[in-house]
C-alpha cells in the first residue's frame, strides 16, 4: 500500500485516475472484491478505490473502464 501524488491511498495492483472517470459505475460491479466506491455529489461524481486494502489484483476494472481510469501496476515504486 502506497500513497500517490495527491495523497490517497494507492492498492499494489492498480492506479486510479479520477480525472479520466466519467461516472458510468461499470468498474463497480466489475470489482469482485467491493473495493471500488463513488464520490456522488452533484457536480463532482468519480469512482474512488474505497478499500484499496481488499484489491486482489485481478484487474476486472481495467478491462471493464471505457475510460481506461484504471492501470494495472507493473513495476514496484
Ligand atoms: S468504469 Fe471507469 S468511467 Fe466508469 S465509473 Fe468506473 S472508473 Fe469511472
Ligand atoms: S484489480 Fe480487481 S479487486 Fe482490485 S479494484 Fe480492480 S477489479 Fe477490484
Amino acid at each position: 500500500m502506497t500513497r500517490n501524488a495527491t495523497n490517497t491511498i494507492t492498492p499494489p495492483y492498480v492506479r486510479f485516475n479520477p480525472h479520466r472517470c466519467k461516472a458510468c459505475w461499470v468498474c463497480l460491479d466489475a470489482c469482485p472484491a467491493g473495493a471500488i466506491g463513488k464520490i456522488s455529489f452533484l457536480w463532482h461524481r468519480h469512482a474512488v478505490l474505497a478499500k484499496p486494502s481488499a484489491c486482489t489484483g485481478c484487474l476486472r476494472c481495467v478491462r471493464a473502464c471505457p475510460a481506461k481510469a484504471f492501470s494495472p501496476i507493473t513495476t514496484k515504486p
